[in-house]
């Protein structure tokens, strides 16, 4: 398999780094509010990920982190908590508004069928991992203290910038327009390991420290929490391409620093979901989340359908109407796999296998799902019987989970309850008072073999009727009968 490396900027060959474990690290939300689907399409590139590694089978565990404390709204280390931010907004504490959208971003990723990672951990819950790194940090003389504080030194990295070639002026985070520069930075992108003296005396998560009472930066945690359940080296490590900086830049920059050794091998960025004008918010406009696509009368997966057409190295961009198209294909797949027989003989396995290699080829080339969908679309077309068909759909869909065949299912069997309905409300009358249930019966058949055009046998039941002696005339939906 070849994935584009951030870090390499090339697509390389997929080698993990030990033999019974591929170890995926994923940055997680920040749970101040509700995801928006922009977050969620990095969750659903991801998550196809992770289930194509396993369909390849590899053993992988995937850590997420849920970032509690600690994240500013700048990404960098100006603005205030954002998780104080939502507490505010709602007047609810801090943790409760944790654990609310917590429970929120799960429930979402339910609906998109997008799978719990292995491990998920609440940054609060590794404050000890942090002072580790911390102290070893300021030991080994990468980080210092300044102003009650205790900063990265960028300047004593041989490279600090990893993914981008940088020019200065994109990266002066500490100088935007209407913050203030922190005086205490020795460079101008060192950034904060362990805050104590915060100009927001109201934080409410503070811990003791060997620094003072304070809490630590967004960045630390990510490698902390990795570090404590993945160890000391990650295969790879995932997140949206607004992490690349200076969140996982400054990942890499005190992860390497403490470990002493490179610590990511591939690096996989999702590029974003915009809206037709311009970024997706959580604060202007219209707050695109699961929810409201739900109320508005969309499928989630015909989401997950939408993000899984394009590319995931691709900008996306999303507007009603294409979810509206997205939406119209959706059904009209789920449609043509409900005509699939389910027990139409047996599954050609050579068949299978074949349909199985094509998938693998379009997704070994850098997890190109809209190639992978394509196979799907063959498969209808494919020569195989109905059996094989559903087979090769049922293996694909481990890494799509687009529900392909229970959705096909539920619709087939909603048909035909349907068609027993309308089946149903055909009234049979005997004229003579005296009804006779083999006589309703063939009366019944006789009107689905004339619903279903087999005028044949409806007119061999007919004469079959007359035989018997049954006189027999149509009324609007029903049929009345008299014994002559
Ligand atoms: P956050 O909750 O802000 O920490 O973001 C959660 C994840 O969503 C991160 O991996 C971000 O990189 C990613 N992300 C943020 N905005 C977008 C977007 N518009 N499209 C795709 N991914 C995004
Ligand atoms: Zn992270």
């Amino acid at each position: 398999m070849y994935l584009y490396n951030s870090a390499s900027h090339k697509k390389e060959e997929f080698v993990p780094n030990h033999p019974d474990v591929v170890k995926m690290y994923t940055c997680g939300p920040t749970v101040y509010h509700f995801a928006h689907i922009g977050n969620l399409r990095s969750y659903i590139m991801e998550d196809v990920l992770e289930k194509y590694l396993r369909f390849l089978g590899y053993n992988v565990k995937r850590v997420m982190n849920i970032t509690d404390v600690g994240h500013l709204t700048s990404d960098a280390d100006e603005g205030e908590d954002k998780m104080l931010k939502g507490a505010k907004r709602e007047h609810k504490s801090v943790m409760e508004i944790a654990q609310f959208y917590t429970d929120a971003f799960f429930d979402d990723c339910k609906k998109l069928n997008i799978k719990r990672p292995d491990v998920v951990e609440p940054a609060t819950n590794c404050i000890d991992e942090y002072i580790k790194i911390i102290t070893k940090l300021i030991d080994t003389g990468y980080a210092y203290l300044a102003g009650g504080n205790v900063y990265f030194d960028t300047s004593k990295l041989d490279r600090y910038y990893i993914f981008n070639d940088h020019n200065e002026e994109d990266l002066a985070v500490g100088v935007r327009e209407g913050v203030e520069e922190d005086t205490n930075k020795r460079n101008k992108n060192d950034f904060v390991l362990w805050f104590t003296k915060s100009k927001f005396e109201d934080q409410a998560l503070k811990w003791d420290s060997p620094w003072g009472v304070g809490y630590p930066g967004w960045h630390i945690e990510c490698s902390g929490i990795s570090m404590k359940h993945l160890g000391e080296d990650l295969d790879i490590h995932c997140g949206g391409v607004d992490n690349m900086f200076p969140h996982h830049t400054n990942e890499i920059a005190q992860s390497e620093s403490y470990l002493g050794h490179k610590w990511t091998n591939y690096w996989v960025h999702v590029a974003h979901l915009n809206t037709a004008d311009g970024k997706m918010s959580k604060s202007k406009g219209e707050f695109l989340t699961v929810s409201l696509l739900e109320e508005k009368g969309y499928d989630p997966l015909a989401y997950r359908f939408f993000c899984l057409q394009s590319h995931y190295r691709k900008n996306l961009v999303f507007t009603w109407e294409n979810l509206d198209n997205a939406q119209k294909a959706f059904e009209k797949l789920i449609a043509k796999i409900a005509n699939l027989k389910p027990d139409d003989g047996a599954v050609d396995e050579a068949a299978r296998a074949e349909y199985r290699g094509r998938f693998v080829k379009q997704m070994d080339n850098d997890v190109n799902t809209p190639n992978g969908v394509t196979v799907v679309y063959d498969i209808l077309k494919a020569q195989a019987n109905d059996a094989t068909k559903r087979a090769m759909l049922s293996d694909i869909d481990a890494v799509l989970s687009l529900d392909l065949l229970a959705k096909a299912d539920a619709l087939r069997e909603r048909n035909a309850r349907a068609a027993a309905t309308k089946s149903a409300e055909f009234t049979v009358i005997a004229e003579d008072g005296a009804p006779d249930e083999a006589v309703e019966a063939l009366i019944r058949a006789r009107a689905d073999a004339k619903k279903a055009k087999n005028f044949a046998e409806a007119d061999r039941i007919r004469d079959e009727l007359k035989a018997q002696g049954v006189e027999l005339t149509d009324i609007p939906n029903g049929a009345k009968w008299k014994r002559v």
